[in-house]
């Protein structure tokens, strides 16, 4: 755009001269050893210098130029010395770093003016303030980064659930026949065999059951428990994980209170943070795993202020440390500072998940070089039963009743599991292979049916919907629903929390959930005949 000059040369300057001092942008004017000659009122403000300190730069300014990614610049390397040297435009993004830590980002344009004689250059330079939009850029990253995380997890949870869903119906047949043949054998040697089966498949239901507690799909089942009791069963198995180079110190407060816990998943917890400190203690070291009780007043010295009090598991290690950054990220899931096959970034995430769901808490007292402090805090409880207790080893007894219970799983192996438990145990049982298949049996219904078990999640209509459409042919038929999928979990609890087999499952508890549903609603509710 041209001016079309009508006033004077005069007046044009200070026409310019009025616009100049009312940017917002800085405007500085240079001669072409890079010192200040003029700078507008917006500049005095951006430096927080006056002119005529401006133009005394070189020697003491109150900040300190630095680039993008927070070093200071070196003299040359700064705009105006670089747009000087180059002779042409030159653009940059600079901060000034000033004495209290504070500091202001520019972006920087500097244009280089060569005198007509080519003797003499000056320049000038134009700053633009952009500290909020910056912080706003950094923002909008930061939050495009957790969203993206959040997908992941999301992803992953999903794999997870569906992994395990499959996992638990092969594990309820694996276990189920175990001790089936557990009841056939009289070996004590055979049935030796059987039970250490039945021991590797109830490991991997735990295993099944942590996979969950990451994916946020398994309901923690809590129970009262001793925090003592669970770390000396947890430290049998630490001895062989963290070898013969660190030496294990417990130091486990007496009557401790206890607490509401899963504890599949305070083992986990426990196994986690031991694995961290073993590995930062390569060349061995002490790993201490310590219990104390916390009352609320005490206790924002030892967890946090948000604390109620409660019962303290701290593990602590003489490894590596952590600097402020690391333990900063600690748990955010993926993060590690391991080789690719040594770690996964997803222990401290699941056990930030699992002491959450406990509604606990977690934090890390850390120093590079001197070692690690793991602390979590978690709710005390009025201790009403030790629960903590191996369940293996008890022969089975399958007694049940003599109703007529109609099975409905699409999986064959588990169908005709559930059939030979139920008639070993006493009960008539009818088959069906999908919902439809069930309808049809219940329409056609020659016997009386008392009970119907069914899967939850199958092809076609699922287990919820059918229990509703078989209700409406048999108003008092009873339900029992079987899954391991626990998204839907939540719907059924909501209808009745009786009502509800968890697998993998025993033959056992089948049978006892059936004897606890037909003892609590005797006779009364036979089927009407049609
Ligand atoms: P991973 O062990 O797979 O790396 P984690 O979530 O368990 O994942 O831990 C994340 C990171 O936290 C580790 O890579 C390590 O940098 C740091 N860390 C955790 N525990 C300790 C510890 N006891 N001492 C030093 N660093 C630790
Ligand atoms: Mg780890």
């Amino acid at each position: 755009m041209s001016i079309e000059s009508s006033c004077s040369g005069a007046e044009q300057l200070r026409d310019l001269e009025l616009v100049t001092q009312n940017l917002t942008l800085g405007l500085v004017q240079y001669d072409g050893a890079g010192c200040v000659l003029t700078a507008n009122a917006a500049a005095e403000r951006i430096f927080d210098m006056t002119l005529h300190h401006l133009r005394e730069i070189p020697f003491q300014p109150p900040w300190r130029m630095v680039s993008e990614d927070g070093k200071i610049l070196p003299e040359d390397e700064q705009p105006v010395p670089v747009a000087l040297r180059q002779g042409e435009s030159h653009e940059q993004v600079v901060g000034l770093h000033w004495e209290d830590q504070a500091c202001t980002w520019l972006k920087v344009t500097v244009l280089p003016i060569a005198s007509p004689d080519g003797s003499q250059s000056r320049a000038y330079g134009i700053f633009e303030e952009i500290t909020e939009a910056r912080r706003m850029r950094q923002e909008l990253e930061r939050l495009e980064n957790s969203l993206r995380q959040a997908q992941k997890m999301e992803a992953i949870g999903h794999l997870a659930g569906g992994v395990a869903h499959d996992f638990n119906n092969l594990l309820t047949i694996i276990l189920g026949q175990a001790q089936m043949l557990d009841l056939f054998l009289e070996s004590p040697a055979l049935r030796e065999k059987v039970n250490e089966i039945q021991k590797a498949g109830e490991r991997a239901s735990a295993l099944t059951r942590q996979l969950l507690a990451f994916s946020r799909k398994q309901e923690a089942k809590p129970k009262l428990l001793n925090l003592n009791s669970v770390i000396r069963n947890a430290v049998k198995m630490l001895h062989r994980l963290i070898g013969e180079d660190i030496e294990l110190r417990l130091d486990l407060a007496e009557n401790l209170p206890h607490v509401h816990a899963d504890p599949g998943q305070l083992d986990q917890v426990i196994l986690n943070l031991s694995v961290n400190a073993r590995d930062a203690m390569p060349d061995g070291g002490v790993l201490t795993i310590r219990t104390r009780c916390c009352d609320s007043s005490a206790c924002h010295h030892s967890c946090d202020a948000h604390c109620e009090g409660g019962v303290v598991m701290e593990i602590g290690d003489t490894g590596c440390g952590m600097d402020s950054e690391t333990c900063s990220r600690i748990f955010e899931p993926f993060f590690t500072t391991k080789e690719k096959d040594q770690g996964t970034g997803l222990g401290l995430a699941t056990v930030h998940g699992i002491i959450k769901q406990s509604k606990g808490h977690i934090r890390a007292n850390s120093q590079p070089g001197v070692g690690t402090s793991m602390i979590v805090c978690l709710p005390a409880v009025t201790p009403l039963e030790e629960s903590y207790h191996e369940q293996s080893g008890m022969r089975t007894h399958l007694n049940g009743g003599a109703q007529t219970i109609l099975v409905v799983e699409d999986e064959e192996n588990l169908r005709s599991l559930a059939h030979e438990v139920l008639d070993y145990a006493g009960y008539s049982v009818l088959l069906a292979a999908n919902a439809e298949e069930a309808l049809q049996i219940l329409r056609n219904r020659e016997s009386r049916i008392e009970l119907l078990l069914t899967d939850v999640v199958m092809p076609g209509i699922n287990g919820i919907s059918l229990a509703r459409q078989a209700q409406a042919i048999l108003p008092h038929l009873r339900i029992l629903y079987m899954s391991g999928y626990t998204d839907r979990v939540r719907d059924i609890a909501a209808l009745d929390p009786n009502a509800f087999l968890h697998k993998p499952f025993t033959p056992q508890q089948l049978v006892d959930k059936l004897g606890a549903l037909f003892n609590a609603d005797p006779a009364g509710d036979r089927p009407k005949k049609p």
